[in-house]
């Protein structure tokens, strides 16, 4: 049997604490010079002249790091080094595998944290708290959670084998290579994404976000000091495009593992779909994708939990996490109230870098995410059928920044109730409360996505209602919390519709998928 897992415990970070004088250093440390980044291929770190640069979105003329640009031959270069690994790797007692990862747990869990965090808080601009619950708590969890399902999955074996014969069952890695794509937003995904995969003896080629190569970077150096082998891992920084060309007409491609929007997904299963006689085998295709997750506030609900709820789900990470809360209904009963307190604690909000602890929001990922929230406020500042209620403003002079900004809106169809934005602007429909029913119909219909949801209220009539008519509405449901927040070995997490394929990051589903089983029946 492997440890038993249990969550990691999140530090504080309360002023004169050491770890937050640890995580003071790291981050003085990182700032204080500028690195190169390489790809790793098969062991050997690999720098190129064509370089990017690091620098944090709360601070863009700051560069952090220069890391090395890739191209297709390079792609070529990591799946070769992937695939000579992978005999070795496969073959190795899973034990010895699971060890690895293990290690690499507790070296997040130990000396690495501060640095890994420093890394998320400069590069994808999380404060303190939203850095150590996702780099440092969700990452440990899931390497330590999927080594003990991984367990499981090895003991599995048909229950019945008649006198005379014995039925066993194999669980052999999948045959070929495995492509893990890593959106920006956590640094916990850019790590159980190409571990899940290894875990299960297969080799992967990892290509992170750009915005995400500091921590990726780090996660690298983690796995080498765990003992990872050569060319198990292999990440490279070419564009997506690029990696894309090669790795979906190479004939060993056996799966994809990916974290990032429906649009790129969609468009990446559709190039899998046309090459589908170029592979050996079928490959397998996991993604979890965009978002539009809401709260449903019904009249009998507590204001201040519910305003508690919404803020927290909104502008946690700048709105920047898949699930957090972008459209919120509500009944009229309890709006005035429930918008009193949302005015008050959002008055409090500091915004800023993510160096000085007391800002709560800091910037978005980058100028594209920038520009592209800047225009949602301007068609919103221009509507008859919106209220700003808060924020509004934003400034790039500096950092990206976008004020937390709640828009009213009259029609429950309004653009930014429907489509995903990825950033800190949330939407409110206020509803009759005599239309709770027909509000569960508007939830349901109103985007293409199904990712995360939450009712809050203490009518339990209610919850029920809402909890069965919202069933196909989002994978990860909430009663009475806010829709943010899952953890590793309590709430499996994913969403399906236009959410994903819902094979649940951290659980034995989503390991299941990157093994194929042989049956062997023996007859004495
Ligand atoms: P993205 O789709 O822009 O990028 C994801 C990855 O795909 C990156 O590594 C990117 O470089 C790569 N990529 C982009 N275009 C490509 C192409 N044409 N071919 C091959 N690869 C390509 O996503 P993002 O902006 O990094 O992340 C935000 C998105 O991720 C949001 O939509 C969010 O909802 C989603 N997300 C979903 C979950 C979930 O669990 N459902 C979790 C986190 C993020």
């Amino acid at each position: 049997n492997v440890p038993a897992p249990v969550n990691e415990t999140i530090l504080g970070y309360a002023p004169g604490s050491k770890e937050r004088e640890l995580l003071k250093e790291a981050l003085a440390d990182s700032r204080s010079k500028v690195i190169d980044i390489p790809m790793y291929i098969g062991g050997e770190e690999v720098y190129t002249e064509q370089k990017g640069k690091i620098t944090p979105p709360h601070d863009h003329q700051h560069v952090l790091a220069n890391y090395s640009k890739g191209n297709k031959n390079h792609v070529t270069m990591a799946i070769d080094a992937a695939l000579a690994a992978k005999a070795d790797w496969e073959n190795l007692a899973w034990e010895h595998r699971a060890a690895i990862f293990l290690k690499a747990a507790d070296l997040i869990a130990g000396p690495y944290r501060y640095k890994l965090n420093a890394a998320t808080m400069l590069g994808q601009s999380k404060n303190a708290y939203q850095a150590e619950i996702d780099s440092a708590c969700e990452l440990i969890d899931f390497l330590r959670f999927n080594v003990s399902y991984m367990s499981e999955i090895y003991k599995q074996q048909p229950p019945v084998s008649p006198r005379g014969s014995w039925n066993r069952l194999e669980q052999r890695p999948l045959e070929g290579f495995v492509f893990a794509l890593t959106p920006f937003n956590f640094t916990a995904i850019a790590g159980n994404l190409p571990t899940s995969v290894a875990m299960m003896g297969n080799v992967v080629v990892w290509k992170p976000a750009n915005t995400q190569i500091f921590a990726a970077n780090v996660l690298m150096q983690i796995f080498r000091e765990a003992g990872l082998p050569d060319g198990v891992i292999n990440l490279v920084y070419a564009s997506g495009p690029d990696a894309g060309d090669v790795i979906f007409s190479h004939p060993d491609f056996a799966g994809i593992h990916f974290t990032g929007s429906t649009g790129v997904f969609q468009d990446i299963w559709k190039t899998i779909g046309n090459n589908i006689h170029k592979f050996k085998t079928y490959p397998r295709i996991v993604g979890e994708t965009g978002g539009k997750d809401f709260i449903l506030i019904h009249g009998s609900a507590d204001a201040e939990v519910s305003s508690t709820a919404i803020i927290r789900g909104a502008f946690e990470y700048q709105g920047q996490k898949c699930s957090a809360a972008s459209r919120v209904y509500i009944a009229k009963s309890i709006w005035p109230e429930v918008k009193k307190f949302m005015l008050r604690d959002l008055a409090t909000f500091k915004m800023g870098g993510t160096e000085d602890f007391s800002n709560f929001i800091n910037a978005v990922i980058d100028e594209k995410s920038f520009n592209s929230l800047a225009k949602y406020i301007d068609a919103a500042k221009k509507d008859k059928g919106v209220e700003i209620i808060a924020g509004g403003n934003y400034d790039n002079s500096k950092g990206y920044f976008i004020e937390p900004t709640v828009l009213v809106v009259d029609d429950p169809k309004y653009t930014t109730m429907c489509e995903e934005l990825f950033g800190p602007v949330l939407t409110v429909y206020v509803y009759d409360d005599k239309d709770f029913d027909k509000t569960l119909d508007i939830i349901d219909s109103t985007s293409i996505y199904a990712l995360t949801g939450a009712v809050i209220g203490q009518d339990r009539y209610a919850l029920e209602k809402a909890t069965h008519r919202l069933r196909n509405a989002a994978g990860n449901f909430y009663i009475n919390d806010k829709c943010t927040g899952a953890v590793v070995g309590q709430q499996p997490f994913g969403g399906a519709r236009g959410s994903g394929t819902n094979d649940k990051a951290g659980s034995m589903i989503n390991l299941l998928r990157w093994v194929s089983p042989r049956t062997i029946k023996e007859t004495f």
